[in-house]
């Protein structure tokens, strides 16, 4: 079977690249051997989110008096948490099916396998067919890192997809790794009741983040009574006994902690096995493929995108990538990413969302910072609402007044950080952002007077 463009994988990466590639005339067929969506909608960002709402909804009935609202009974019944975010996955997954046919993209299900430079055989249960394009794009994602002293059993050491679907609420959990996967879970699992320990290896909680995020997300997972040791290695985890027991290793101590289950969150490896990379001779960096700044491989015809490749493993990177190849494939004159301004969002409570360089990184690269942070406990609408914790904190270039970084911690973060791309992709200044009027009551009050802030001008302050 004759295509313009095949790719192989249908997450936010290949699923955004075909309808695209339709959108431009492209006849296109997408290779998958899982559930059409991939890890983001079946198994990552969505149920994740729909998991977090449910905890939100606990802690708002455990709040509830505070607003003037008594709540005499409720029950956590873990088993239909668990089904809504399935569902909710699975009806994600069928909207991007839908998608697929009002696009006219084939579905081929399977495992695909590079077979030549336009070849790809795919593999459904034995049953195997060969189908041919001009162009290729990998768009095969990423699975759960494994460490050799935490291999994922999914029984007491599982990875994020068992953790999505556990049949049973643990009492106890051990969370290693607090990125934003370990956080979000951790915030998750705590708030339902189970007691939850986090290990992280690096001295600061999600630790991607500006430091003051990260004091202020360790703040918030002690007050969800989350325990946490940072720089401190899980050694080994004994799963001989009922519990497992975890040997923790710090600079001056080594102990050993029992948890009922283990969550190992290390990050990501890419799936990049037996897809005949070797057999075409595609470069690979640490695993992952390496591509140019348009998504060609090392082989012609042959592109990649999305959690397969050495950039930000987040959705929204593996779908922009996904348009910016499609769309060079098809001759438009496209701007690579700026990868320098990708944002990123961490759903916990509270939330995080951030872009652009952190405090140090911007110290470190030499630039004179000026720095505006502005407290959402100052705001009329986080007081109004009761969620004060948090802030905006903006970082200046002070030659030119132009933003180098944002850090947002608090209610809204995740949604507020989009203005703050913008900026930067617009290269405003700090004036531009402080004279740029904001609705009342907001949150995102506080961009505008942390961009004052930098200035000294800010009002509430
Ligand atoms: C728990 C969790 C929470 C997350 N939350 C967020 C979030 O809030 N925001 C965010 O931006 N990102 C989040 N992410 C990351 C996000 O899910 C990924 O960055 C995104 O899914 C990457 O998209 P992709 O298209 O590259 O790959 P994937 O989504 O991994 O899709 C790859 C697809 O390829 C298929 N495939 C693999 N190999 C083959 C083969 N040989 N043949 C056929 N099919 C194949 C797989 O079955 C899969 O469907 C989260 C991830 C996890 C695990």
């Amino acid at each position: 079977m004759n295509y313009d463009i095949i790719i192989i994988g249908s997450g936010p990466g290949g699923y955004v690249a075909a309808i695209r590639a339709s959108q431009l005339g492209k006849k296109v067929a997408i290779v998958e051997k899982a559930e059409i969506g991939g890890v983001c909608l079946n198994w990552g960002c969505i149920p994740t989110k729909a998991l977090l709402k449910s905890s939100s909804v606990v802690k708002t009935i455990k709040d509830a008096a505070k607003f003037g609202v008594k709540v005499t009974d409720s029950t956590i019944e873990f088993e239909k948490i668990i089904k809504r975010s399935r569902q909710i996955a699975s009806q994600m997954s069928k909207g991007v099916d839908f998608l697929f046919k009002k696009n006219e993209i084939i579905v081929h299900t399977g495992f695909g396998k590079l077979i030549d430079k336009n070849t790809v055989e795919v593999n459904n249960e034995g049953e195997i067919q060969q189908i041919t394009a001009p162009k290729i794009i990998i768009a095969t994602g990423a699975k759960s890192r494994q460490l050799p002293n935490l291999k994922i059993d999914g029984e007491k050491i599982i990875g994020y997809r068992q953790a999505l679907n556990l049949q049973k609420q643990p009492e106890s959990m051990l969370v290693v790794g607090s990125g934003a996967i370990g956080t979000e879970l951790a915030f998750f699992y705590a708030t339902l009741g189970t007691k939850v320990t986090i290990v992280e290896l690096l001295p600061t909680v999600v630790p991607l983040e500006d430091e003051e995020v990260s004091e202020e997300i360790l703040k918030a997972l002690k007050k969800a009574k989350i325990k946490v040791h940072t720089k401190t290695l899980v050694e080994s985890v004994d799963l001989n006994g009922e519990k497992c027991v975890a040997t923790l290793k710090s600079d001056d101590k080594t102990e050993q902690i029992e948890a009922d289950i283990v969550l190992s969150a290390v990050g990501i490896s890419p799936n990049t096995e037996n897809i005949g990379l070797e057999k075409l001779g595609i470069e690979t960096d640490r695993g992952f493929i390496k591509v140019d700044k348009f998504y060609r491989t090392n082989v012609e015809n042959i592109y990649a995108i999305g959690d397969v490749i050495p950039t930000p493993a987040l959705a929204h990177v593996a779908s922009a990538e996904g348009i910016n190849c499609v769309e060079k494939i098809a001759g438009i004159d496209v701007k690579p990413i700026n990868y320098n301004n990708i944002p990123s969002g961490i759903f916990t409570d509270p939330e995080v969302g951030s872009a652009g360089l952190t405090e140090k990184q911007a110290t470190e690269a030499g630039y004179n910072i000026k720095v505006g942070k502005f407290p959402f406990s100052a705001l009329g609408k986080a007081t109004a609402i009761g969620d004060r914790n948090g802030f905006a904190k903006l970082i200046f270039n002070t030659e030119d007044d132009k933003l180098l970084g944002a850090h947002l911690v608090g209610h809204g973060a995740t949604d507020m950080i989009s203005e703050l791309v913008v900026a930067r992709e617009t290269q405003a200044t700090s004036h531009q952002i402080l004279k740029s009027v904001h609705p009342h009551p907001t949150m995102s009050e506080a961009i505008m007077e942390a961009a004052a802030a930098a200035n000294n001008e800010a009002i509430h302050l």
